[in-house]
């Protein structure tokens, strides 16, 4: 990885650390509730009041296990996690109007103890498989399915286009909540498990599916989506006008993007709001997001809304470009219009509303198209708008030998969702071996 230095002080820990006294103080208000809500409302399930009872006993280790038990990405989980709508926005205290537990910063604390202590995911079975499963994309998803079969002692490789595994925990979540190198760092964990990964490696044709497919007992599908849809009108192949993916990417991962004096994004998705925070960050000084509809209706969280506004991003509500401005000296202005909403949604420009916003540097955040060309080489494998259909409690496909989750199946949600979906397919798929290989005689397993 060749991030610049200077990243880690303009990206500094939007929530630092808590030091060991003030953890066991916060986990000590835990009131260990018997059904608790918080892990009710987390997707992996983790037993929220026992790791947190462990903290308050001062056992680091067996708190960061029991969070590993559910969640291998417990670390990057406790950084990244929307935890206002998830545990933490279910804690019992938001009913007496008490701050809720921080959870995060409690796993978090946990999380970073194991990691400096050397910690290693433990083994569910001693015996070691002949069953080879496959997993593409080396993203959240897979990495839970590739963790909970290995830790079963079945042979899991993750195949990935990119250097660097973690998907867009690496290279999209913003840098300020999860740096790249921390995300690689807990990646360590499930190599040293044992995993393999290959990374480079693009499986984009039905030559390179059927490969696998002779190789593989079972193939997961932890592709993600694809890239961020084009803006669709005149002088939007400037180059200037960049993909908000492409531009987190290269500031987490690489040389950071120049950033003109002033930023339009388009767009109003948690995405958007990350790539306006980081143009701010990145030396901008004027940065605002435009968004066809109304405040109500934009698609990021209240809480990335008020972070977004106290990093200096304005906000232009009802407001839709219609041409890009430009010289030999590269962008002048975008052209926009306002809209008024009308009946079922439809958006219509308002007569004579045409103005121009003046910046040098426009950022796409209007969503990801999905990876179609890979999705259709598979044979047998189903796609409804655009996702993979699959069987939810176990992620399997209409192709019973693919199983498939995270971004892909559900079109776009938090890391925590994909390494729950992740998890449920290890496991479905461990279960349909372990049985195909009983009816069988078991003649392939063989112990360590
Ligand atoms: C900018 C941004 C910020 C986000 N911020 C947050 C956040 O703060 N908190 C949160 O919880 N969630 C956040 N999310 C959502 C979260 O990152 C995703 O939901 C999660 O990473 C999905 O995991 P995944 O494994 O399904 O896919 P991904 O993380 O996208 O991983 C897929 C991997 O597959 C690889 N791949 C794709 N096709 C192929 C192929 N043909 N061959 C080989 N490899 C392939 C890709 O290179 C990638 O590494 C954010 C998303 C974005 C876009
Ligand atoms: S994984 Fe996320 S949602 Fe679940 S308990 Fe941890 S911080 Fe909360």
């Amino acid at each position: 990885m060749r991030q610049d230095p200077s990243i880690a002080e303009k990206f500094q820990d939007l929530h630092p650390p808590f030091a060991p006294q003030a953890a066991r103080v916060e986990a000590d208000r835990c009131l260990n509730c018997f059904d608790a809500p918080c892990t009710a409302a987390c997707p992996t399930h983790i037993d929220v009041p026992r790791f947190i009872g462990k903290i308050a006993r001062d056992n680091l280790r067996g708190s960061a296990l029991t969070i590993l038990d559910a969640n291998v990405l417990g670390e990057s989980c406790s950084r990244a996690c929307p935890v206002e709508v998830l545990c933490e926005g279910a804690c019992v205290f938001h009913r007496c109007n008490q701050q809720p537990i921080q959870i995060a910063r409690l796993q978090r604390f946990a999380m970073d103890a194991f990691h400096a202590s050397g910690g290693t995911l433990p083994r569910r079975s001693a015996v070691e498989r002949a069953e080879k499963i496959a997993c593409i994309g080396a993203g959240p998803a897979s990495l839970a399915c590739a963790a909970e079969l290995r830790q079963r002692g079945f042979q899991a490789t993750i195949f990935e286009r990119r250097p660097l595994p973690g998907g867009l925990n690496t290279y999209g979540v913003a840098e300020y909540k999860l740096p790249a190198r921390a995300s690689v760092e807990e990646i360590e964990l499930i190599r040293k498990l044992g995993v393999e990964f290959r990374h480079g490696v693009e499986i984009a044709t039905e030559a390179d599916v059927a490969a696998l497919e002779r190789e593989f007992d079972a193939l997961f599908l932890g592709v993600g989506l694809g890239p961020a849809h084009r803006l669709g009108i005149p002088g939007d192949d400037h180059r200037d006008v960049i993909d908000a993916l492409e531009f987190i990417a290269q500031y987490k991962t690489d040389t950071p993007p120049q950033v003109a004096e002033s930023v339009a994004v388009i767009g109003a998705g948690n995405t958007a709001i990350d790539a306006a925070n980081a143009a701010r960050r990145l030396g901008a000084a004027n940065v605002a997001i435009l968004y066809r509809r109304t405040q109500r209706q934009m698609p990021a969280f209240s809480f990335e809304y008020e972070h977004a506004k106290q990093e200096g991003v304005r906000f232009l509500w009802r407001v839709m470009p219609v041409r890009i401005h430009a010289d030999e000296g590269g962008i002048r202005s975008l052209e926009c219009v306002q809209v008024q909403i009308g009946e079922g949604g439809a958006l219509s420009p308002v007569p004579g509303s045409t103005f121009h916003f003046d910046c040098g540097q426009i950022i796409c955040a209007i969503g990801q198209s999905p990876l179609l060309q890979l999705l259709s080489a598979v044979r047998g494998v189903e796609l409804r708008h655009g996702r993979v259909a699959v069987d939810r409690p176990t992620g399997r496909t209409a192709n019973p030998k693919y199983y498939a989750g995270g971004d892909c199946v559900n079109g776009g949600r938090e890391v925590v969702d994909a390494v729950a979906d992740g998890k449920r397919s290890g496991i479905a798929i461990a279960e349909h071996l372990e049985r195909a290989a009983q009816g069988a005689g078991s003649p392939e397993a063989v112990h360590a």
